[in-house]
């Protein structure tokens, strides 16, 4: 998706309302207006990139600072034991708006029943890690 038919580049430029958590030169930071739980945050750049892949390395900085920031803000203000950061990127991730953004969602398990956020850890085959592994490491 382009910039010029993206919901988040119209917010950033005040065509669409948000409630705005926090701005600055780089990032806006708004609720998420379909929240996974109470608190949910969203964390941008004011740049368009559709994912982690195309972000130049100052609006990286820049977004995961905010997201610092406001990570904090979430467990002192709304009195909360964790936040998950989670971040998608492409379609097979289930990445639905296509500018690069950080969800931070309070958590507080089990009581929150958040089980998307949960998984049961099982032992991975060695030979299938191994194999994962060299092709990462060749396309480096
Ligand atoms: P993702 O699946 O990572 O692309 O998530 C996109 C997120 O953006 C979802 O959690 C939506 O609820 C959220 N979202 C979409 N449009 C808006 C909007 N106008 N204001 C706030 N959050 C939005
Ligand atoms: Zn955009």
């Amino acid at each position: 998706m382009s910039e010029e038919a993206c919901i988040f580049c119209d917010i950033v430029a005040g065509k669409v309302p948000c409630h705005k958590v926090y701005e600055d030169d780089r990032t806006l930071a708004f609720m998420d207006i379909n929240p996974v739980a109470p608190g949910h945050v969203l964390v941008i750049p004011k740049t368009h990139y559709e994912n982690l892949l195309g972000l130049t390395p100052g609006d990286l900085a820049a977004v995961h600072q905010t997201s610092q920031k406001i990570a904090g803000a979430i467990i002192t203000g709304l009195k909360m034991p964790g936040v998950a950061v989670l971040q998608l990127n492409g379609k097979g991730a289930n990445q639905v708006v296509m500018h690069y953004h950080v969800h931070l969602i309070p958590r507080n398990r089990p009581k929150d029943g958040i089980e998307i956020l949960e998984w049961e850890p099982k032992p991975g085959n060695t030979r299938s890690i191994k194999s994962k592994l060299q092709k990462i490491q060749d396309a480096l």
